[in-house]
């Protein structure tokens, strides 16, 4: 497919083409990676950060209660994985110097010995020193989103840490090389984001020849500035990153009509699906996620849409419940009452509801296929 062709499906209103591309998407799915929905244990270990990302809302310059979670809280949470039968844990966090590079190697090491999870590590932008150690230490996975192939909005949503100048593409290139296998993704829905932008991006998965792709809508936090320029009754305090020139309407999303290829892309479900479904046809073999972000902005369909228009990966969260409220990179995301063996069987309603089933073992893309199943 074509960027043009890519692009012509993100501004895609029709309901009968947006079904066959729905089918299609699925079919592919199902050929290439069969009826397996990969679980990934999500553990989020610190919500400390350094960066000051402006959509994020465990930015280093909120103040709010930060914490880190202890190895044997850590080992924990692997445990209950291996009981609940996934078969990878994530380790996520802010980018968060205090989780050292002998701790997190440590970590790995324990995990690999103790368990046999596969582990993904999702940590932001470390040394290339770091994530060659952590390779050697047995980490399988390296999960960095790029957020937006537009450098200058790229920029202005994430500003470099001192002199050092972020360039996720480049790391994640080098964790390629070094064996990894590497994940990225974008928001869906960014203010400022174009639909040439996102066609680009999905162009950009392909030729990364990435592993995993995980899209989510950008989910305004109001305590960001980001999110302050979107939400109207909130003071606008943070909306000067945006040129008053910028004919965005911020106001609008999911409502804009007269669709071109230069105007705001909608936080949308919907949108965010196209992507989905479109990273399916053009990246097959790839592991795609229906998103935590995506079930946050359709609470009721979110995670099934996902799983019917391509995907093939869900993550549940494996994060201590005293911890789950304080990893807010945006609102609404937390499932905070339910203990993650309540989560599991929902889980395993839906997936059959779906006629999927759970993926034993690693899951990773050069695992055998299962085919035609
Ligand atoms: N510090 C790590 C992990 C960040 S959280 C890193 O930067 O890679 C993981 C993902 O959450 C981010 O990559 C981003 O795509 C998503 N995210 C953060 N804030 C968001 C928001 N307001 N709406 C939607 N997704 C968001």
């Amino acid at each position: 497919m074509k960027r043009s062709d890519i692009l012509f499906r993100l501004l895609e209103e029709d309901e009968s083409r947006l079904d066959q591309l729905w089918a299609e998407a699925d079919r592919v799915r199902k050929e290439r990676v069969g009826d397996e929905v990969h679980l990934r244990g999500l553990i989020e270990l610190s919500n400390y950060c350094r960066r000051d990302c402006l959509y994020c809302g465990i930015r280093a310059s909120r103040r709010i209660e930060r914490y880190r979670m202890s190895e044997d809280e850590v080992m924990d949470s692997a445990r209950l994985a291996v009981r609940l039968e996934y078969g990878t844990v994530v380790l996520q966090s802010g980018e968060d110097h205090g989780l050292t590079r002998d701790f997190i190697t440590r970590l790995v090491r324990r995990i690999k010995t103790e368990t046999g999870l596969a582990v993904t590590l999702s940590l932001g932008e470390r040394s290339l020193d770091e994530l060659a150690e952590w390779r050697a230490a047995g980490a399988e996975r390296y999960l960095l989103k790029h957020e937006t192939s537009d450098p200058d909005l790229f920029r202005r949503i994430h500003p470099d840490c001192g002199t050092e100048v972020s360039d996720r593409i480049a790391l994640l290139k080098a964790a390629k090389e070094m064996g990894y296998e590497a994940g990225s993704g974008v928001m869906v829905g960014i203010p400022g984001q174009s639909y040439e932008s996102l066609a680009r991006d999905i162009m950009l998965f392909r030729d990364l020849d990435l592993e995993m792709i995980g899209c989510g809508p950008f989910v305004p936090h109001p305590q960001t500035p980001l999110g302050q320029a979107v939400i109207p009754s909130e003071p606008r305090a943070g909306a000067r990153f945006l040129d008053s020139s910028d004919s965005l309407e911020m106001t609008e999303r999911g409502e804009s009509r007269n669709l071109s290829a230069g105007s705001q892309v909608p936080a949308t479900d919907l949108m965010t699906t196209k992507v989905v479904a479109l990273t399916r046809l053009v990246c097959p073999e790839a592991n795609i996620p229906s998103t935590t972000a995506l079930a946050t902005v359709n609470k009721e369909h979110g995670r099934e849409l996902g799983l019917t228009r391509g995907a093939n990966v869900w993550m549940p969260n494996l994060t201590p419940l005293k911890y789950r409220a304080l990893y807010e990179i945006y609102p609404g995301k937390a499932t905070v009452i339910d203990t993650a063996e309540q989560f599991h069987q929902n889980l395993l309603a839906t997936l059959a509801a779906l006629g999927r089933r759970a993926g034993k073992g690693p899951g990773g893309r050069r695992s055998p296929r299962v085919g035609r199943d």
